[in-house]
């Protein structure tokens, strides 16, 4: 029992002299592994990891905060500065021939001494969004993080002003200083956390796009897995939006979420046979048992108002985030560029009902340019957040939100 007293005094010197350190450096990861041990062999294994696999784990720059019992279980936690630093240590302890030797050696003496091993990786949300430059703000007591997928490059034409001629779009795109004819749609997501919930909206176009997938990589680099996620809201189903949900082998990324999508978009999309509609219909199968269908104005949570806007597809919703008197109104597609904000009617060649995307269009924009209402649009330019603006009766103007810094959330 001295090994076991001993070796925790020691870690616990260690713990209370590293605590005051860690407590004002918020930016570093902490990786808590916890290993169920076969009573019999505590002692043996105590001793073990502080005389062998300790010294190997220093040699590679781990750094041990903490160690502790509990029961049958040994807990250590480390600290990380960057996730790409987790994987590369850790491949670096498993080749060391010495550490190698020693686990084959424990396993020909003992067998198997430890009976499982799980872990978590805490992340400072806080301090990584801003380390990384994620842009995040909050709603009351809601916390949003605009991220990113990445973009769609498209012809201008026509997936905006499908009817309307080259010059004028030309016109318009070079006014911005873009290029003529040519769109890079950006792919926004948004992430929203409240309590435990950890929400996105939308789940970007992923592997089937070489030019997007990134949304995981940067959820990881904030420290959050994709099982993580407790919930997915799909404003509607095209492929930017909704193919990230699956990668490319056809699993769900997003395993234990709820994917929330309107019961109107789904049942649109199934009524269809046809390639694209086929392709989404596949989607919605490889996800199926973790869908919820929401009807018109349905609050997820308490918090996120989804409203039917159709037109850009018969069940394509805008999602109202609220928290006390404050809200943001995610207005997902109801825009796909900002020129169809200065002409609503251009419309999109992916409006499944033309006429009827310009009048949702047309009052939507009216209603949120009289309230001055905050915004977050997928396609707006990123981060994607700020305030239409009204020129005159039938054009608008996107005024990004003023942002001073990606650290800031004011
Ligand atoms: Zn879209």
């Amino acid at each position: 029992m001295n090994t076991v007293k001993g070796f925790l005094a020691l870690l616990f010197v260690m713990f209370v002299t590293n605590i005051s350190a860690q407590t004002v450096i918020s930016n570093d990861i902490y990786q808590l592994r916890k290993y169920k041990l076969q009573a019999q062999h505590q002692e043996f294994f105590l001793a073990n990891f502080k005389n062998h696999t300790m010294p190997i784990m220093q040699k590679y720059g781990f750094s041990i905060l903490s160690t502790w019992i509990e029961g049958n279980e040994f807990n250590y936690l480390l600290k990380w500065d960057s996730q790409s630093s987790i994987q590369s240590k850790w491949l670096q302890l498993m080749s060391d021939e010495g550490w190698r030797n020693q686990k084959a050696h424990i396993q020909q003496q003992y067998g198997n001494i430890i009976e499982e091993i799980s872990e978590h990786v805490l992340a400072d949300l806080v301090s990584m969004k801003n380390q990384r430059g994620f842009t995040a703000f909050n709603i009351g007591d809601i916390e949003c993080i605009a991220l990113s997928d990445g973009f769609v490059s498209l012809p201008a034409q026509p997936s905006i002003a499908p009817h309307i001629s080259a010059n004028l779009v030309a016109n318009e795109l070079t006014k911005g200083f873009r290029k003529d004819n040519i769109i890079d749609y950006p792919i926004n997501v948004l992430l929203i956390k409240k309590d435990s919930r950890l929400i996105l909206i939308d789940a970007g176009q992923g592997y089937a796009n070489r030019n997007a997938g990134k949304l995981v990589g940067y959820l990881q680099s904030m420290g959050i897995q994709p099982s993580q996620i407790t919930d997915i809201v799909i404003s509607h189903a095209h492929t930017d939006h909704i193919d990230g949900l699956i990668d490319s082998n056809g699993k769900s990324i997003y395993s234990n979420a709820t994917i929330h999508v309107s019961r109107v978009e789904v049942e649109f999309w199934e009524s269809l046979d046809n390639d694209f509609a086929n392709s989404i219909n596949n989607v919605f199968a490889i996800v199926k048992p973790q869908i919820e269908l929401f009807e018109d104005g349905a609050v997820i949570h308490g918090f996120i108002k989804n409203e039917i806007a159709p037109g850009h597809t018969p069940g394509h919703v805008i999602c109202t985030i609220f928290s006390g008197t404050e809200k943001l109104v995610a207005i997902n597609d109801l825009v796909l560029d900002v020129i169809i904000l200065t002409h609503p009617d251009w419309g999109s060649g992916f409006d499944s009902n033309f006429e009827q995307a310009i009048s949702t269009r047309k009052n939507i924009l009216f209603q949120l340019s009289e309230n001055k209402q905050l915004v977050w649009g997928s396609h707006m330019p990123y981060p994607g957040i700020g305030y239409i603006r009204k020129n005159d009766e039938h054009s608008y103007e996107w005024t990004p939100k003023f942002i001073s810094s990606p650290t800031s959330n004011k």
